[in-house]
């Protein structure tokens, strides 16, 4: 069980999420725990690609937590996370992809 989906709902702004999504998120997770454990990148990818496509057809976006750990280019793991004020910098170690992310969380 993970407690940041419970401690983010407090802070946004109320937004109505349906059965359906709920049980999307859940898979999400999961998909990504598969994947951190799983040491075949074929699979790796193939959950990844999964949760993505749930997310779509549900309209669930991704967690930040979990973006922040794959290349949406490459779908892998492998990636670097260098700290760079304000800026989080995710830098895949296969296609060499980055992603910035605002350490800052923003206040509303
Ligand atoms: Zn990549």
């Amino acid at each position: 069980m993970k407690m940041i989906f419970m401690k983010k709902e407090k802070n946004t702004k109320e937004k109505k999420v349906s059965e359906k999504q709920k049980i999307a998120l859940e898979r999400i997770y999961r998909l990504f725990e598969l994947a951190e454990k799983q040491k075949d990148e074929k699979l790796v990818k193939r959950y990844l690609k999964l949760a993505k496509k749930i997310g779509e057809k549900t309209n669930v976006s991704i967690p930040k937590t979990l973006k922040k750990k794959f290349c949406k280019k490459c779908f892998t793991m492998n990636v670097k996370t260098i700290e760079k004020k304000p800026f989080l910098l995710v830098i895949c170690g296969k296609c060499g992809f980055e992603k910035k992310f605002s350490l800052k969380e923003k206040k509303q």
